[in-house]
């Protein structure tokens, strides 16, 4: 674990093996199993190069020529970060290699950006009065991130935490450690000044609940689950503690009967299989005009069944190993449910090859009602539900449906339906004619359960800003009291 510039073990020895979940049996990666006197560790050191250190206190220059020496150094080491990301979640390595690609870009974009961060002044506040907004860092940041994205996910939060002056502490998931540690040692060698990019490795509740609890901890930036978001978000209200949360979806994606039938299955096959299905922003539920409704299922049906499927070291291959046992467990549940309730299964459903791995069908699902299980809970796997509308109202009310609100998809040849579609649709994230796009100018974040705040673009640097009003008297002011 990267503290304070050095490699630890955890105090304890132990330490976390990780299989990957695309070759049965095979370990790729042993990591310290951090506790909360690591953890203490961690916090002190990013508390210590806040307080009395360099970083918070260079000029914005000399921040972003480090953020971009942090950019070209992952530039230096794509293969390697690949790999570590392919061979800990599953993924395919193209995915991989096109993934930490976009993160050089997160860093460069937010290493250009720092440098315009600013306050405001006022100067109609009265003839013998100024006012200044300042805009400073909001101290140390403790980041929590999944294992679905390991790499974007750190590097849509840590540039722009650092890019505002703070300093951070980050406990990635602990089935995928691997890329983060190596992110903060390609920071130090990029000339991170020891203490400002800490890890700690380990499961949530030995080492990221600390950084809700610990006050010295300003801010808390979670993306995860809603289950452990709200659980964080609690707690840190017991500390009048900032909170971003990034949590679940249940991304709706409206096919009009004008659009481009074959784009749009290509997006809906995208959307719904990228990733196995393990996106927050997946575009899991498929409301469709029910007058193109057979023949865009029919496209899909087509596409999913040729998906190159298979090993995630396969340079062909597109889709790749889901997490765990457990999670592949959970998604054969959510399969089990919406038969149970009387959706009807077009295709899949089950694992295949699970000898060499955790691998699980492309599976869609018709007849869906939106009270159905399946239509209101994050499945976070391969499974499209599907569910017909007839008016351009019943899609907005559907697709609004459900308490999430991350990201939406709207399929139409025509530009005022999807606008005015758009406008109505209550998600943090939209796409006309595509879907899970993405590009570091745009913000993200969730309407509803799928979170609180932004990041990215100009808006992330706010989560880790405070902002100071100073109100300047010029000469004399009006006294209180004339003597
Ligand atoms: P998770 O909530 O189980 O775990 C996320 C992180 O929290 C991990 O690092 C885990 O170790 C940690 N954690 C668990 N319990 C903790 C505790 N008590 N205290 C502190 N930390 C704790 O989520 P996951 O299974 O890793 O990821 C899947 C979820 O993440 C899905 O719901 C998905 O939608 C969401 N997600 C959201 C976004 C987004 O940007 N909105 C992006 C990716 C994933």
């Amino acid at each position: 674990m990267p503290i304070d510039g050095v490699s630890r073990d955890a105090l304890s020895g132990e330490v976390i093996e990780r299989q990957s979940p695309g070759h049965r049996g095979k370990v790729v990666g042993v990591w310290p199993a951090g506790g909360a006197a690591d953890a203490d560790l961690a916090i002190r050191a990013a508390r210590k190069a806040f307080d009395t250190g360099h970083w918070p206190r260079m000029t914005a220059a000399e921040r972003s020529t480090i953020l971009h020496a942090v950019a070209a150094n992952i530039l230096r080491h794509v293969e390697e970060l690949a790999l570590i990301e392919c061979l800990e979640t599953g993924k395919p390595i193209n995915q991989a290699r096109g993934e930490i690609g976009y993160c050089a870009d997160l860093w460069t974009y937010a290493a250009g950006q720092s440098r315009g961060l600013e306050g405001d002044s006022h100067n109609a506040i009265g003839e013998n009065r100024l006012g200044l907004v300042l805009r400073e860092p909001a101290g140390v940041v403790g980041i929590i991130t999944p294992w679905n994205f390991p790499f974007i996910i750190v590097s849509e939060r840590v540039p722009w935490a650092l890019g505002a002056g703070c300093t951070v502490v980050v406990k990635p998931s602990e089935f995928t450690s691997g890329t983060t540690v190596r992110l903060a040692e390609l920071a130090l060698e990029a000339g991170m000044p020891p203490g400002v990019f800490n890890v700690i490795t380990g499961t949530g509740a030995a080492a990221g609940q600390v950084l809700a609890e610990d006050p010295r901890v300003d801010v808390l930036a979670f993306t995860g689950s809603v289950r452990v978001g709200t659980h964080l978000a609690a707690i840190a209200a017991a500390g009048i503690k900032r909170v971003g949360l990034e949590l679940g979806g249940k991304g709706p994606q409206i096919v009009f009967a004008d659009a481009d039938l074959e784009a749009a299955a290509d997006g809906i096959a995208y959307g719904v299989y990228h990733n196995a299905g393990q996106c927050c922003i997946s575009g899991s539920r498929l409301i469709v005009a029910n007058a193109i409704r057979p023949a865009l299922l029919e496209r899909l049906l087509d596409l999913s069944r040729r998906l190159p499927f298979g090993d995630p070291l396969g340079e062909a291959s597109r889709f790749g190993a889901m997490v765990s046992d457990q999670h592949i467990e959970k998604v054969a549940g959510y399969v089990a449910t919406g038969l149970r309730e009387g959706a009807e299964l077009l295709l899949g459903g089950d694992m295949v090859d699970a000898k060499s791995g955790n691998f699980f069908a492309p599976t869609v699902f018709d007849g869906v009602r939106p009270d159905m299980t399946i239509a209101q809970e994050e499945i976070f796997g391969p499974v499209l539900a599907t569910i017909g509308f007839d008016t351009r109202e019943e899609a907005v009310a559907l697709a609004n449906g459900t308490p999430f609100g991350l990201s939406a998809s709207v399929w139409s040849r025509d530009l005022e339906t999807a606008i005015q579609t758009t406008r109505q649709l209550r998600a943090g994230r939209c796409w006309i004619n595509s879907v899970i796009d993405g590009t570091p100018e745009l913000p993200i974040g969730g309407y509803k359960k799928s979170g609180v705040g932004r990041e990215l673009g100009r808006y992330g640097f706010d989560e880790y800003s405070q902002f100071k009003g100073l109100h300047m008297t010029l000469g004399r002011g009006q006294p209180w009291f004339q003597h």
